[in-house]
């Protein structure tokens, strides 16, 4: 994982989220205030300026990245994405990123959100997407199996547990004390770290096939 690498996972979440910006400031409208599709425009169009002319490690331009996007997003989400950015930037430090350091890095990106957001599992957060999926990332990775194979087959986990939010009634943040009135609709926290994941599991797809061809 090179510095390249992550500004192209950069660029390719901040054109997803622009793709749903619509729908994710929908899904906020139910409980919310409706800004979370432009809050994630914002901070991804930060993050990508700041890492143009990165040319350090891979952890440096994530750390970077989070430091942009905290700025520029405000809200809840900005100061989440921010230092989840900024916690896996920092594990990330080396020049050669192994699969396992970046589970460990995510594993303690999502553990940090716990910790400042007081949020866990089921709390309807982006948490109940990113623990299920750094689980079965970690469960898929074994000796020889790529990593953009584990990626998209936590993908689908991800998927069905940011469907599941739906069900959950929000006790954290905004949408908390409006919580009964999200019941049936989809953390937007959640739905958007979905997303960015599923585009960077793009980007991690590509960057394979150029290597094994
Ligand atoms: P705001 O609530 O400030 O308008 P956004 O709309 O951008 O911020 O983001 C809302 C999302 O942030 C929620 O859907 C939820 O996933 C996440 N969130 C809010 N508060 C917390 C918290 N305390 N811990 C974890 N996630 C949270
Ligand atoms: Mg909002």
């Amino acid at each position: 994982v090179s510095a390249e690498a992550v500004r192209a996972a950069l660029q390719a979440s901040l054109r997803a989220c622009q793709d749903h910006e619509v729908e994710l400031g929908e899904l906020d409208s139910v409980a919310g205030d409706g800004d979370h599709g432009s809050g994630m425009v914002r901070g991804f169009s930060a993050a990508c300026e700041a890492v143009v002319s990165a040319d350090g490690t891979a952890g440096a331009a994530i750390n970077s990245a989070g430091a942009a996007f905290a700025d520029a997003a405000g809200g809840a989400s900005g100061a989440l994405w921010g230092l989840l950015l900024q916690t896996v930037g920092r594990d990330l430090d080396g020049a050669d990123v192994t699969p396992d350091q970046l589970v460990a890095a995510l594993r303690h990106g999502a553990s940090e959100l716990g910790r400042i957001g007081k949020a866990g599992v089921g709390d309807k957060t982006l948490l109940d997407t990113l623990i299920p999926f750094v689980d079965a990332l970690d469960r898929r990775l074994a000796p020889g199996v790529p990593l953009a194979s584990a990626w998209g087959d936590a993908l689908a986990v991800a998927r069905d547990a940011t469907e599941a939010t739906a069900t959950m009634v929000a006790r954290r943040g905004r949408a908390a004390a409006l919580g009964q009135r999200g019941l049936g609709t989809m953390d937007p926290g959640a739905r958007s770290l979905f997303i960015v994941l599923e585009a960077t599991g793009d980007v991690i797809a590509d960057a394979t096939r150029e290597i094994e061809s």
